[in-house]
């Protein structure tokens, strides 16, 4: 069991200075039972050391970006060149053009890409981009679904909101939340009456093609495919949220998953992406069909900027995290491993008669706290928090951090073990052991 005295004294002093003591909500432990959270000092490969000098095995991955484990090698080299050469020049750099043809290769629906700093941007632009080339103003967004904290995607949305209980943000005015639909996941029903009603006043229908952001949700057979095909029939773009899904299950997007049978029945017109695209630096990057991405400035009338766009460091960074990627066998080796972790984890479970429900893909998934199975919002919403809360610090004591949240997955990265998995299985037989005895 491990002690976290200068962790807890940090806490009191960053709450003085930093609202909440965390600067993003995701990272403070009040939907887990509240108190300090960890504060972390290191990290290499699988692990992080907190201030207090205790090892944990990491299945956060910084909410997702960290796919090659932590100081990277490759990564590290490409960031400590982009340090000597000057971080931010303010000019166009050739790095850009690099990483937006390796994005363009594995992601064919974008003719052209445009860089931010963060998925939000990335997410606020498609819509704005949508918005000027359809003169529509409604959005339709399915319900769990979190595309950053921008006003009109902040309605209904998933993950970190709602683990802390406010799903749709105060400071939203009416008349921007009227904007926005909110549909079901996964049925085409709410979408078909929403398109009936609202259609020819919808730019675009935003969606996660595979959710992550209230557990890992893949889309039933033909659910994409219907929800490109009703929009496209009431004029409406689709905008798929990559932001976590990009790279995270192959080498390429959820949109080019192997899985999805009819790519072309799938193609979006408008993609965002983040996180994985950085190699662990702050990004977003957003693209698609070239007319529609040709409306944005300075080609055409839809504003967007950004003084720290494209910026070497993030961009170098990315380049080397994509090339990490492409090694053969890189995604097989995480998934073997989710798969058996997530075999011993259901298998703990059942044997101290916890419900667990577990939904993965490849190498993330979710661990929900009920029975049955979790396939939208409403069904992850059944996943009991207090008990997730137990287990969340039943395995922090022993090592293993996971997201403090009930909706977010566990990433496996190509630096976890098969002794990582080990420790953490063992871990997890006494935290479900413990739980089943005090029911
Ligand atoms: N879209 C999705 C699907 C996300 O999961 C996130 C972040 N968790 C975002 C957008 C926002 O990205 P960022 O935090 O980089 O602004």
């Amino acid at each position: 069991m491990n002690q976290r005295v200068r962790s807890a004294q940090l806490y009191e002093e960053a709450q003085r200075h930093i609202v909440g003591g965390v600067n993003s909500p995701s990272r403070s432990f009040k939907a887990v039972g509240g108190g300090a959270p960890v504060f972390m000092e290191r990290a290499e490969g699988a692990y992080f050391w907190d201030v207090d000098g205790n090892r944990y095995i990491d299945y956060l991955a910084a909410f997702g970006p960290i796919i090659t484990g932590h100081a990277h090698p490759k990564v590290t080299e490409a960031i400590v060149r982009a340090a000597h050469n000057g971080t931010l020049y303010g000019t166009a750099t050739e790095h850009e053009i690099r990483l937006a043809e390796v994005l363009k290769a594995a992601i064919p629906s974008m003719d052209k890409v445009r860089f931010v700093n963060s998925g939000t941007e990335a997410v606020m632009t498609t819509i704005r981009v949508a918005r000027a080339f359809t003169g529509r103003n409604k959005i339709i967004k399915f319900a769990g679904c979190y595309h950053g904290h921008a006003d009109l995607v902040l309605v209904a949305a998933g993950s970190g909101p709602s683990t802390l209980g406010i799903p749709d943000s105060a400071g939203i005015p009416p008349s921007i939340a009227s904007e926005v639909i909110t549909v079901p996941f996964n049925e085409l029903d709410g979408l078909r009456a929403a398109l009936e009603h609202w259609g020819d006043q919808v730019a675009a229908v935003m969606v996660e093609p595979i959710v992550g952001n209230f557990g890992m949700v893949m889309p039933k057979p033909g659910f994409l495919e219907g929800l490109c095909k009703l929009a496209r029939d009431a004029g409406a773009l689709v905008i798929y949220d990559e932001v976590i899904s990009a790279f995270r299950f192959h080498y390429g997007s959820a949109q080019t998953f192997p899985a999805f049978a009819d790519q072309e029945a799938i193609r979006p017109d408008l993609t965002a992406l983040g996180k994985i695209i950085g190699g662990g630096l702050p990004i977003g990057a957003y693209g698609g069909r070239a007319d529609l991405m040709e409306m944005i400035a300075p080609l055409g009338p839809a504003y967007q900027a950004g003084t720290m766009a494209g910026n070497p460091a993030s961009v170098l960074a990315g380049l080397a995290c994509l090339e990490a990627l492409r090694e053969p066998g890189v995604y097989a080796r995480m998934e073997a491993q989710a798969a058996r972790l997530c075999d011993g984890l259901q298998a703990s479970a059942d044997r101290h008669g916890v419900p667990l429900t577990i939904n993965r893909i490849v190498g993330a998934f979710s661990t929900h706290f009920c029975s049955g199975p979790v396939t939208n919002y409403e069904e992850a919403q059944r996943s009991d928090g207090e008990q997730f809360g137990r287990f969340f610090r039943l395995m922090l004591e022993r090592g293993v951090y996971l997201a403090p949240s009930k909706y977010e997955a566990w990433f496996l990265t190509t630096a976890h073990t098969d002794a990582d998995i080990d420790a953490t299985l063992t871990a997890a037989e006494e935290a479900f052991s413990e739980m089943g005895r005090e029911g």
